[in-house]
């Protein structure tokens, strides 16, 4: 059993199946199966503790957004028999020069959106161990900034993707925008999706959706559901 959160709110267990009740909803409303959506929690800023609490709870996806501190989890809950089969999933802006970090701790990177970190990537694979799964980040806004490739050059990055040896492109993933209603960028995004499938038919996890709008999300089709704040309450204060 998982405390209470301090102030007397729902704990852990209970904003936990609040989420996935949601979801539930959210995807026979759509007329979709909700066992064929992943919900990951994202648990950046939070301490390994509550990590170790959702695993106990059978949270088997977590995701970290910045690669020193996805780093320092799993090595501090390396021997914890209650991680036994979590997949970890780095969703932040990945550095070039940390490609093998990342690596070394994601099974998965959502992050994926230029050509220099593909071939970091690639080129940081340690020989036998297995294939990184990667998923193309698309950036939805005209903000470079906001991180993710133009959908432009969404189908040259796949290409590039596909001829790695040592990466599997598994879909693609996207942030909604700030400042337009998540719905129609989703739909966009469903759209992307399609136009990836024609060159890797296989890659058909579409990453989207967080706390504000995975409704949103689910409503268009997206497969893997990064939701953070929902679950784990608020984040502290990054330390
Ligand atoms: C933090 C984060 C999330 C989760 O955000 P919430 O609003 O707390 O659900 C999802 N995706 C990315 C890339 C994030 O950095």
């Amino acid at each position: 059993m998982s405390p209470p959160s301090s102030g007397g709110g729902p704990s852990l267990a209970e904003r936990l199946a609040t989420v996935d009740g949601r979801i539930a909803d959210a995807a026979r409303e759509a007329d979709r199966d909700p066992a064929l959506i992943t919900r990951i929690v994202v648990t950046k800023f939070h301490p390994a503790s509550l990590v170790r609490e959702l695993a106990e709870l059978g949270v088997r996806d977590m995701a970290e957004n910045r690669q020193q501190e996805l780093s320092a989890k799993r090595a501090e809950l390396a021997d914890d028999p209650a991680l036994h089969g979590v997949r970890w999933h780095f969703v932040g802006q990945a550095q070039t020069n940390k490609a093998r970090q990342i690596r070394a701790a994601a099974d998965a990177v959502h992050s994926v959106d230029r050509a220099r970190l593909v071939t970091a990537l690639d080129a940081a694979a340690p020989g036998a161990q297995g294939v990184l799964d990667v998923l193309l980040q698309v950036n939805l806004t005209d903000d470079p900034g906001r991180g993710g490739v133009a959908p432009a050059e969404l189908e040259a990055l796949a290409e590039q993707v596909a001829a790695a040896s040592t990466l599997r492109l598994r879909g693609i993933m996207a942030v909604a925008p700030l400042d337009e209603a998540p719905r129609p960028a989703f739909a966009r995004v469903r759209e992307l999706s399609t136009r990836l499938r024609r060159i890797v038919p296989d890659a058909d996890w579409i990453s989207a959706g967080m706390t504000a709008d995975f409704e949103d999300a689910i409503a268009e089709g997206a497969t893997h559901l990064r939701i953070g704040s929902a679950i784990t309450g608020n984040r502290p204060a990054r330390g």
